[in-house]
């Protein structure tokens, strides 16, 4: 009943002019894959798949799918947002503003926007509530640092992020709420944690959220997993239980690479 995701986040990666030209090598790309998929007789079964590009290349990046007739086969999202409407805030960007842009997804909690941009739980639980209200869809990073995992808080620690990141959602605003669970020491690392190891906290991320909001919500809402997730290892973690899809960061600056992964899923 949920349907696989996968997202790519460009990060500070591809100015306006980089993000059409990927763009316009990645259609070229999965009009191939339709081809040799309908020649083979195989279905055109595939994830919701989008990328999240910086904010000054989201407008030249919905453009060229528009151009390219791609409307409604690859979402678009942003990175991050303000938790405030409008105003004397040099520098940032508003949800009103993304989502009139087009806007479907924005990044909340991004491991490297708690380090490089400290702000406390609060300010992510307003986040979530802002993107809402503004008609978008939330997808929530959590996820432990190195430290934590050497000393053994991995999971709790993640736990809790999401826990204070959630406080202010009724039930119907969680359907609507995506999870990445990103390990910050497997981020552009390429050290993915053993599987056993990821199933086990996805498990732990659908029962907090039964717990909190019961088995309905649970069974709706997805859970994504992201750290060097590559074309060579994407296979073998799709099929882990509780999961429903990637969040990808390096991988997702080459369309070929991105385009491998969203086919494995
Ligand atoms: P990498 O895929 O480069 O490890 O990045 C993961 C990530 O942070 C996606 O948000």
């Amino acid at each position: 009943r949920r349907r696989p995701l996968v997202m790519g986040n460009w990060k500070m990666n591809l100015n306006h002019r980089e993000a059409a030209r990927w763009m316009v090598d990645y259609s070229g790309m999965n009009d191939d894959w339709e081809r040799r998929m309908a020649a083979s007789g195989q279905p055109l079964d595939r994830p919701e798949i989008g990328i999240l590009p910086p904010f000054t290349s989201i407008q030249s990046f919905i453009d060229t799918i528009d151009e390219r007739g791609m409307d409604g086969d690859l979402a678009v999202g942003a990175q991050t947002v303000s938790d405030v409407a409008k105003g004397a805030y040099t520098g940032d960007i508003s949800a009103d503003m993304l989502s009139a842009l087009g806007c479907r997804y924005v990044l909340v909690g991004h491991s490297e926007q708690r380090r490089y941009h400290p702000e406390d739980d609060d300010t992510f639980a307003t986040k979530m509530r802002v993107v809402l209200d503004n008609g978008m869809l939330p997808i929530l990073c959590i996820g432990e640092t190195a430290l934590g995992r050497e000393h053994g808080i991995g999971i709790d620690y993640a736990l809790r992020q999401l826990a204070e990141a959630v406080s202010r959602m009724s039930c119907e605003d969680m359907r609507r709420v995506t999870i990445a669970y990103e390990p910050v020491w497997s981020i552009g690392t390429g050290n993915v944690p053993d599987l056993n190891v990821i199933e086990s906290a996805l498990a732990d991320i659908r029962d907090f959220i039964n717990a909190s909001f019961g088995a309905d919500i649970a069974a709706d809402v997805r859970i994504l997993y992201g750290g060097s997730v590559k074309p060579d290892n994407a296979a073998a973690i799709i099929r882990l239980n509780d999961i429903d899809g990637f969040l990808v960061g390096g991988a997702s600056l080459d369309p070929r690479s991105f385009a491998k992964i969203c086919h494995r899923v």
